[in-house]
Parts: C-alpha cells; structure tokens; sequence
C-alpha cells in the first residue's frame, strides 16, 4: 500500500512515495529529526484505529520463536489452497453474504486438530463504522466443526486431519461493509472489497499467524491458490476484478451474476461502481483495464499509461508479469494506493497531481512482483514487499540517482523490523517512523545495493530471485542467501550497515 505521502524524495523535492496505504505525509515529518512525531497532516480515517492494541492480541507463535530460523519451506501450509465462493451483494444494505469452500492440502502435519482463517473485516476500524463478518455452518470434510471467533481471527477446532491428504473446509459468511473509504468499505457509489472473505492463515515455522489488523500498512499473509469465485449483483454495476471473468454475466431481473476464475493468486479483490467507465491496452499480451469515475476522468489515460509502461518495465528488469490481466481502479480513500492481485486500487481522494498518481501506480504494480508473485509475512517482514515496491517506482520515476536516505537517528529501528515494533512505540512516532524505515530508507538500501552491485549484476540476481521465489513466500534470510548465491560475494557486511538483521526474524 501507500500512503501518499506528496513528499518525499528527499534530495528532490516535492515527489510522490506511495505504498499500499498512502497518506499524505509533509516532508517535515519524513526526515529523522522528526520521527519523534507524530505524522502531522497525515489524511487519516475518520475512525482512527487504536494502534496501541494491535501489538499484542494473537501470538500463539511466539513459544515457537527461537526455535531455529531456517525456515522449512514443507512447513508453510495449508498447501494449494483452491477456495470456491459464492456470494450475494446488496447495494442498499452494503451486506455480502453467501458460501465459501476451500480445498486444500495437509501438508503440515499428522493428525493435524486446527485451523485458523483470517476475518479482517472484524477490525475494529472497520466496526466503529458499520462493517464486520461472520461465519456459520462450518464443516470440515463435510462434517460440523467447532469454531471460534476472536476479533479477526477464526479457530477451527477438534480436528484430526491426516497429512498429505486434501481436506474441505465449507462456511457460511456474511460480511458488512463498513461506510468508509477504505480498502474495504463503501463511500458513495464506489464499494471497495479488499479482504473481504475468510482466508486461511499460514502456518509456518513459528506456528499459526494469526497477528493483528495493521490499518496504516499491511498484516497480510497467504499462501497462492486458486480461485472461483461467483457475485450476484444489481445488473448496473461495473465489477473490476482479481482473476478473468468467465463468460459473459448472466441476467436475472435487474441482477447480474458474474464469476470469475484466478490461479497462482494469493488473495481476491474486487471493486465496483455502477458509473465506472473502462479504457484499455494490451501490453505483452496482458490486458490492462482502468476502470474510473466521471470525476477521475482526466486521470485515466495517465493511469492506463503508466500501467502499460509499469508492466514493460517490471517484466523486463525483474521477470515476467505473470497473469493475463491487471485492473487498475479509480477511488477515493485516505491513502495513496492499495495491492491486491491484478487489481490496484489508487486514491484519487483531493485534487491529486497527475505525476503523483502515476508514481502510487507504479508503486502499487510494483507490488504485483513483490507481494503478489513474490509472498512474504507482512507483518513480520514488511519491507519485503514494500521497500522494493518503493524501488520499483522510483525506478519508473527515472529517480534512482539521487535516492539517498539516511536511516533514523534512533537506532532501535531497523529495516527489517516488525510492524509491532513500529506500533510499540507509536507515542513516540512509530508510524512515522515505519513510513520512513520502509518506505524511504528501504527503497534506498535496494537502490544502494544496485549501485554497489552494478545494474547488470543486480538486475540479474532479482531475476534470480524471483525465479526462486515466484508464487511463495520469501524470507529476509531467502533474499540475503540468493543475493549471495547470484554474485558470489559477501553481502552481510552490506545488509548489516543497512540495518537489515537476521536476528529479527527470530
Ligand atoms: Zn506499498
């Protein structure tokens, strides 16, 4: 995500950094001396979440930790998770409600007793404003399941799943959508449904991750899968999606049911608005939609443009885009931009300079190599994806040259630090300082990292990277050893003065 923050190249002036939640951040609140502040100016959402409580509410990995940090890759399970949705929206009452099945493999291990699914629409920021999700009628193999609900966290209990064998889980659900302009959320006519369905958690090498809703950045963590996912709707309303649409849409009265089908996709997003208009393009046989609003209409060539010109760029510095389509949609939330699979939410919200939208969608595209192909625990690892989403777009911006950041002052932050040891001390200007470390300083450890390595070097050890990487998860330790492994060089004395420590991931 973004957060837009208009500012931003330090050394060039007024630029735009966005990530997947964007806020429009001052410069003076980016540099060191003022990490010690709150971000003021930031364009935050109305209901502004409590972030003192994210830090602790789920963490049944913690008596895992230290237990060695080689991750297992057989350990990230469930394996090939293949989910089947059925789903109504009401267009008036703002609900979702409707069948999911997920298909899966148990390759964790023997006598496997539980489950955990992911409900973020019951954070609590989206609560305070209307929304949240429930589930019934839960059976596993066709039989009723004992569960529980704990704020964003569904447990599926009592369970006896043998390993190596595929297992079905089946719910009823129904999600509100909160009245606010969000990722997930309804303002006018525009209805965002990013993490909207329950999805199943990961289990790793520190046990279930379960961690809390991060509302200025991501707590995302899945696994690539498939999908199928059917919507019944009112006819007049124009759907971007995750995934190609199946056919045409059939009628029924004033509804249209649509469906859509998505592979190697480690999440589903969909966004609709009965005005929206659609351009498009193809590049490199992909087909690239914007999807916009009468009052965003001046921005939609721009955003095809950069699109097209985003997927060239990517594709050839760091490997192929690897689907056959990217929806690109208009909206207007408190942020910059937003990452889902092959759909890009980018935040018109305010009068926003066309360069400045054009670099949040570079940014969030960029997301689609890192985050989307290339998987990591967001909570954990942000700046995984989010640093290198940086990069990708100051790449685009042509601004790699004069990328120079210095890491805060304060030495407790590092680049790969957790999202809850930003949020531990937000008194202190954590959040500004997670924008900063992440975003900024991130984007230019990669960029410094190409400067030592040289473009050539570089480029080709990314495309290693993600050849090895592509439609897993990848950890700090996986990047560091690949990096290594490409250019046969030492590159911890590198990593280290960057402050990217293995010894936070453990
Ligand atoms: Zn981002």
């Amino acid at each position: 995500m973004k957060i837009s923050r208009l500012t931003k190249r330090i050394s060039m002036g007024a630029i735009a950094l966005v990530c997947s939640i964007g806020v429009a951040l001052p410069a003076s609140a980016i540099g060191p001396d003022s990490m010690k502040q709150e971000p003021k100016g930031a364009y935050v959402p109305s209901g502004t979440p409590d972030l003192s409580t994210l830090n602790s509410p789920f963490s049944m990995k913690s008596s895992m930790k230290g237990k060695g940090n080689k991750k297992n890759q057989q350990a990230l399970g469930p394996a090939n998770p293949s989910y089947t949705i059925d789903v109504d929206y009401n267009s008036s009452t703002h609900k979702v409600a409707g069948t999911l099945e997920v298909t899966f493999k148990n390759n964790i291990k023997n006598n496997l007793s539980e489950l955990y699914f992911n409900l973020w629409g019951n954070a609590e920021v989206f609560k305070e404003n209307g929304g949240g999700m429930n589930v019934s009628d839960v059976k596993v193999n066709g039989k009723n399941a004992a569960f529980e609900i704990n704020e964003t966290a569904l447990h599926i209990k009592d369970l006896s799943l043998s390993k190596n064998k595929k297992a079905t889980v089946s719910m009823d659900f129904e999600v509100s959508l909160p009245e606010q302009q969000d990722r997930f959320g309804w303002y006018g006519e525009t209805v965002s449904m990013g993490n909207w369905f329950p999805i199943l958690a990961v289990y790793d090498d520190e046990g279930w991750n379960v961690d809390p809703y991060y509302p200025y950045g991501e707590s995302f963590y899945s696994l690539s899968g498939k999908f199928d996912v059917t919507v019944t709707t009112d006819k007049n309303q124009v759907i971007a999606a995750t995934g190609e649409e199946v056919g045409k849409a059939k009628i029924t009265g004033d509804k249209a049911t649509h469906r859509y089908k998505a592979k190697d996709v480690r999440d589903f997003a969909l966004e609709m608005n009965p005005n929206y208009r659609v351009i498009s393009t193809e590049v490199n046989n992909i087909k690239v939609n914007v999807y916009y609003s009468e009052e965003h209409s001046k921005y939609a060539a721009a955003l095809l443009e950069s699109g097209e010109d985003s997927i060239k760029l990517f594709s050839e510095k760091f490997g192929q885009y690897p689907w056959p389509e990217l929806d690109i949609v208009t909206m207007e939330g408190w942020f910059g931009g937003m990452e889902y699979p092959q759909l890009v939410m980018i935040s018109l919200a305010g009068d926003r300079p066309l360069d400045w939208a054009k670099s949040v969608n570079a940014h969030e595209i960029g997301h689609q190599w890192f985050y989307g192909i290339i998987g990591n625990n967001e909570y954990d690892e942000p700046w995984l994806d989010e640093s290198f989403a940086s990069f990708a777009a100051a790449l685009y911006d042509g601004e790699l040259d004069s990328l120079q950041v210095e890491p805060t002052e304060e030495t407790y932050y590092h680049l790969s630090s957790q999202i809850s040891d930003f949020t531990a001390r937000e008194d202190e200007g954590g959040i500004g300082a997670y924008y900063y470390m992440i975003y900024n300083y991130g984007s230019s450890t990669i960029n410094d990292l190409r400067e030592l390595l040289g473009d050539e070097v570089f480029y080709s050890a990314m495309q290693t990277y993600f050849k090895q990487q592509k439609f897993g998860i990848s950890t700090t330790r996986d990047f560091i050893v690949s990096m290594e492994k490409s250019t046969g060089r030492d590159l911890m004395p590198f990593f280290r003065d960057h402050r990217v420590l293995l010894s936070d991931q453990e």
